[in-house]
């Protein structure tokens, strides 16, 4: 059976987006207030939640703002009586995406499911119709910045196009099934259209990827690194036109390194689990969310608005396409920056910088093999079913696995988490790891509340890209260490007054001498300058 896919909506859908692309602040305005209307009169009509709390409001007049905050394990112990299908049972969802085989395949005949990683505890499952993704496969590829403007002209779609995925390939995650859905919709797109996982070793990785020659390159911006240093030492011949990242931070440095690499432009996407295509750069670089579907508060520790231009503590997400499972006021747990900005490209769709995930990629055995974060926090997840840990690198052969759970099934799961994770990191030809483990030990939590999970060392040797490294082995000053990578700034540089060089390194010139320099968790920005970061994984998608 194919995933659902409505074929009418999807062309109404496409042709209301490219409008919008071009419409002024009032106009996406009217947009938002219907569907928020039209999303709440079904939340009221089919959840059993919603019900009660918008009985006797007239959903053309709620308030947003009025309306509850919501957290994902609030929303999951009561899945229930928080959707509008009876009929989708969370235990059924549950033995769903443990089949790797069902992958794409529509739930009940008319839904598709994903589940997002567990970043913060277990994971969530969610649960959309046709109508839903046709909104989000409009956005993908509407949306996107016009890196080739000739291609674009004569394929807009990018249908000529061999798309390389390389990603957590084997789980239900929302770029994984997204990539499998198009490929069943789409049977003569499958040989354009790959995914390659990157739990596989970085020898088997990059034979996948040239025996598949694609034309863009889609992954995470720790995957993309890697991949640029192989290319770089020429252990990767392939040829990309383009490089889309999404799912983690892409710094300036991340960028410059991957597209000097590459020798071609990358594009930057933001989106998530619960909204797979939240926010995508434009051409002058910016971020922009997609507002005519999808509703972002930036707010602080107690739920209110932060204004333009200051780091909100957490994001709610309204997701105004999904009906299936209302997702109102939902706390993302990402930080934004709303910038009161136009950007120069003239779009009124609102401009974020976003703060999401901030892991490393880990450098291990005596050859420094990497191995970037996304992987080993899916083996971690997927094979041994830990989601409370933190994973630190203590030595190029010993690492640090602690969980805040206590109690014999704590040791239990540590146990089963070293021997996958031993497993995995063999078969990567890092050998011989030393992984020590602990129980009953929190996580340290940063200010947002959300802590790294994944925590290396630097590179006191190895490829261009390690500045850090050799900032630290003496070959940089240490204000060009803080400017180079924008992560572990030193606390005595904040709120100095910037000098030229430490601009134009950090900031690719956006900067001036002279700004001071505001420091933030994950990296640093000059006063009143955004840049886009990301955190989503499909060619823009989240896990
Ligand atoms: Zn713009």
């Amino acid at each position: 059976m194919l995933p659902p896919f409505d074929p009418w909506y999807a062309s109404q859908v496409c042709a209301d987006i490219l409008v919008a692309s071009h419409a002024g602040e009032d106009s996406l305005a009217v947009r938002r207030a219907r569907r928020l209307s039209a999303l709440l009169a079904s939340a009221a009509d089919g959840s059993p939640r919603y019900r009660r709390l918008l009985k006797g409001s007239d959903p053309g007049t709620v308030k947003l703002e009025e309306l509850p905050i919501v957290r994902k394990a609030e929303l999951m112990d009561r899945f229930g009586d928080w959707v509008c299908d009876p009929a989708v049972s969370l235990d059924v969802l549950r033995r769903f995406t443990t089949d790797p085989a069902q992958i794409a395949a529509p739930f009940l005949g008319r839904y598709v499911v994903w589940e997002s990683s567990g970043t913060s505890g277990e994971p969530a499952i969610f649960v959309q119709d046709a109508r839903a993704m046709a909104v989000y496969d409009a956005l993908e590829a509407l949306r996107r910045p016009v890196l080739r403007p000739l291609r674009h002209f004569f394929d807009p779609l990018g249908i000529g196009d061999r798309i390389a995925f390389v990603g957590a390939t084997g789980g239900h995650f929302a770029s994984t099934v997204s990539v499998e859905r198009l490929r069943k919709l789409n049977p003569a797109a499958q040989s354009r259209l790959s995914g390659i996982s990157f739990l596989q070793p970085i020898q088997a990785l990059t034979a996948a990827l040239e025996a598949h020659q694609p034309s863009v390159i889609a992954t995470y911006p720790s995957a993309a690194v890697i991949l640029s240093e192989e290319r770089r030492a020429g252990r990767l011949q392939v040829a990309p036109s383009e490089i889309w990242t999404g799912g983690e931070n892409l710094t300036t440095a991340m960028r410059e390194f991957i597209e000097q690499a590459f020798e071609c432009p990358v594009a930057n996407s933001y989106g998530a689990s619960e909204f797979l295509a939240i926010a995508s750069e434009c051409n002058a670089g910016r971020m922009h969310v997609n507002s005519d579907w999808v509703i972002l508060e930036s707010v602080d520790a107690h739920g209110c608005a932060v204004p333009a231009g200051i780091l909100g503590s957490t994001t709610l997400l309204t997701n105004l396409a999904n009906h299936v499972q209302p997702l109102i006021r939902y706390d993302l747990g990402d930080r934004i920056v709303l910038s009161g900005d136009r950007c120069p490209c003239s779009s009124a769709l609102p401009v974020i910088e976003v703060h999401g995930r901030d892991d490393d990629t880990l450098w291990l055995g005596t050859r420094a093999i990497p191995i970037v974060p996304l992987a080993l926090s899916t083996v971690l997840e997927d094979e041994a079913g830990l989601f409370d840990f933190r994973l630190e690198q203590r030595s190029s052969h010993t690492l640090l696995l602690t969980t805040g759970m206590a109690g014999v099934d704590a040791d239990r799961l540590l146990d089963r988490a070293r021997k996958s994770l031993g497993q995995f990191l063999a078969q990567q030809g890092v050998g011989g790891m030393k992984i020590r483990c602990k129980s009953g030990t929190p996580r340290p939590c940063g200010r947002s509340g959300k802590s790294r999970r994944i925590v290396g060392i630097p590179r006191t040797s190895g490829p261009p890209y390690s500045s850090v490294a050799r900032a630290r082995s003496g070959a940089l000053s240490r204000r060009q260490l803080q400017c180079g990578v924008g992560s572990n700034p030193d606390p005595a540089l904040q709120g100095q007054r910037a000098t030229g060089l430490f601009c134009k390194s950090l900031h690719g010139g956006q900067a001036h001498p002279g700004q001071r320099v505001v420091r933030l968790r994950g990296g640093e920005r000059p006063e009143g300058s955004f840049r886009n970061f990301g955190r989503h994984p499909h060619p823009g998608v989240n896990h």
